[in-house]
């Protein structure tokens, strides 16, 4: 399972004033609110478990593309995201990231995908329509050869989902601890998303800092692999669900994002002891100026886990340990 970074080659800074781009008129902000986490392929039963189980975390959902393409996102609103006016607090800043910075408004991929008044491009799952979804095209029994026509599930799945109470509620506890040990990592209140490899190159940091501007995620830093880590709580009742019409002994550490499936198969090692060095946005300067990188911005060396947490602890002396 081990995950590359993926990051575009090229990216441009955009230097839009907000008011002249289509975000000044944007009726909801999707792309401030819903955070992409990783993508997913549907190919085998064990695929199957992982976007199902997945799907019982509160604020987690999965969407299926055009293209095939699992992805799940983080239903949760940036931290720079204004409320009511929905405009970045942060738009153009030094700190704000490249990632924003560079992203094309004017050609968004979000507005179509997430404000259609009916499914086009993308189908956003719940559990309840992901088991839906796979009795009704035979998912498991067609070994996930099924074939389907993308316009009639579009239709389908938004009649559906036009008759269901979609409760989500949002509920994370903040962590504020610069460690933690992988002992506590086991708890059904966190997930742990790719990239599990270090970054190779400056603009990968960028990926960091946007994705730790939204609250409740980290980065949890070991000496042999790295994920962002993800503050909610497994939902019971969807998780029953699961238990109920497929796994009747299935467990929250059976899914792909668990801590358990990643000590399986990338052996996090920290020589700081058994734990994860846990980073916050503000950490990212700290991790930044120890990291060594050549003339062309190629990471040479990342600090050791004791190095990180000794900067760490001596710019805030006062964050405990967990
Ligand atoms: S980038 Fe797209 S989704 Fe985000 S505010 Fe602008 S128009 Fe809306
Ligand atoms: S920092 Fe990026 S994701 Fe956050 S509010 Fe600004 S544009 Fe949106």
């Amino acid at each position: 399972m081990s995950k590359k970074i993926d990051f575009p080659d090229k990216l441009e800074i955009r230097q839009d004033l907000w008011v002249d781009t289509p975000c000044s008129q944007c009726p909801e902000t999707y792309c401030c609110g819903n955070l992409p986490l990783t993508p997913l392929r549907l190919n085998r039963h064990s695929d199957f478990i992982n976007l199902i189980l997945s799907s019982c975390y509160n604020g987690v959902f999965p969407v299926l593309k055009k293209t095939g393409e699992w992805t799940f996102y983080l239903e949760r609103d940036c931290r720079y995201l204004g409320k009511g006016e929905g405009l970045c607090t942060i738009h153009q800043e030094s700190h704000q990231s490249v990632i924003c910075k560079s992203y094309n408004a004017h050609t968004c991929w979000y507005v179509e995908a997430f404000s259609t008044e009916r499914y086009t491009t993308m189908i956003r799952f719940n559990t309840e329509m992901i088991i839906w979804y796979e009795k009704r095209y035979k998912l498991i029994e067609k070994n996930f050869n099924s074939e389907i026509d993308w316009n009639e599930l579009c239709n389908r799945a938004y009649d559906y989902r036009q008759n269901m109470i979609d409760i989500n509620p949002e509920s994370f506890k903040p962590f504020t601890s610069n460690t933690l040990s992988f002992k506590k990592s086991r708890v059904n209140q966190l997930l742990f998303f790719p990239p599990y490899n270090r970054p190779a190159n400056r603009k990968h940091f960028e990926l960091l800092s946007f994705r730790l501007g939204f609250p409740g995620i980290y980065l949890a830093i070991s000496d042999s692999c790295w994920a962002f880590m993800v503050s909610t709580e497994l939902n019971l009742s969807r998780f029953n669900n699961i238990r109920q019409e497929y796994y009747r002994t299935i467990k929250h550490k059976d899914g792909a994002y668990s801590f358990d499936q990643i000590f399986l198969e990338q052996r996090p090692f920290s020589e700081t002891g058994e734990q994860w060095i846990i980073l916050q946005r503000s950490d990212l300067k700290t991790l930044i100026d120890l990291t060594v990188f050549d003339s062309s911005d190629r990471v040479r060396k990342i600090p050791s886990s004791s190095i990180i947490l000794k900067a760490l602890k001596s710019k805030s002396p006062n964050r405990a340990a967990s």
